[in-house]
């Protein structure tokens, strides 16, 4: 087996080993996440953590068929920006610099990308990125939350209603892979504001809003770190990972169809969007 075979991150390949990759069309993941204040009880860089370890287990899992690249560690973020140390990046330089690193991978010819997202505002930007990805290049890119793949087992586990941020998943996920950095004699139970249609942390399923955090909270946290355990951690862990590794067999067999043209007069193919 060579090199390319075996390893699964991005950037412990050389560049002939690289070409071996791409020869072997592996699917590349990018995880994303954020830096971004997670309570009294979580350090900052929980949403990069937990998408990064889900992503390197898959590879472990399946070496031969993922390359996961380095993580993206900031997000939009301004909603959080009244806790200490919380990093913000605007949308657009986001969505910008994220397409740099796909639309380089796929010029080196890998067919299949896919973006893994821990960070829930990251979500309509990774999708923007997925994409123009797709549109503008002759590879796919596709975009996902590992947090999709844990909430069935979720559901059987779960003591606490509310699933959003520094809570009950995200805390027992943490202390699953790394107890040591969780601080649980200082986690709290954190509630949004909530009418009958909005509440302050697009919980609402009817309007889409988010406010600062400030306004609402003094704690940083969304839903009930308190009854979270490296236990649930351990079985929602591998329900992210199983999933994520039956969407690598199905990405990777995913068909490039050709494009049919539907005009009976020529296009003006040299239109750059
Ligand atoms: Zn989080």
């Amino acid at each position: 087996m060579g090199k390319a075979e075996s390893e699964y991150r991005y950037n412990r390949l050389t560049w002939p080993e690289m070409n071996e990759a791409i020869s072997l069309q592996k699917l590349v993941l990018l995880p994303t996440g954020s830096t971004e204040q997670h309570g009294r009880h979580l350090p900052l860089d929980t949403d990069v953590f937990l998408s990064e370890a889900v992503c390197l287990e898959v590879g472990r899992r399946v070496p031969d068929k993922v390359l996961v690249l380095p993580p993206i560690a900031y997000g939009l973020n301004l909603h959080h920006i009244d806790f200490p140390g919380t990093v913000h990046i605007e949308p657009e330089i986001f969505i910008a610099f994220c397409l740099n690193i796909t639309k380089s991978v796929a010029y080196h010819g890998f067919e299949k990308i896919l973006l893994v997202n821990g960070h829930g505002s990251n979500g309509p930007l990774i999708d923007l990125v997925a994409r123009k990805t797709t549109l503008q290049t002759s590879s796919l890119c596709f975009a996902c939350g590992y947090a999709s793949f844990l909430w069935d087992k979720f559901a059987e586990i779960r003591e606490s209603a509310v699933a959003a941020h520094a809570d009950e998943f995200e805390t027992s996920l943490y202390l699953h892979l790394a107890p040591d950095r969780v601080q649980m004699d200082k986690a709290e139970k954190g509630d949004d504001r909530m009418g009958t249609y909005v509440s302050s942390d697009s919980t609402s399923r009817f309007v889409r809003f988010n406010d600062y955090w400030g306004r609402w909270s003094q704690l940083g946290v969304h839903g009930d770190p308190t009854v979270a355990s490296a236990e649930k951690g351990e079985i929602i862990f591998a329900a992210a990972v199983e999933g994520l590794v039956d969407l690598v067999d199905e990405l990777r067999e995913w068909p490039i169809a050709e494009r049919a043209d539907m005009h009976e007069q020529p296009v003006q193919n040299d239109i750059r969007w």
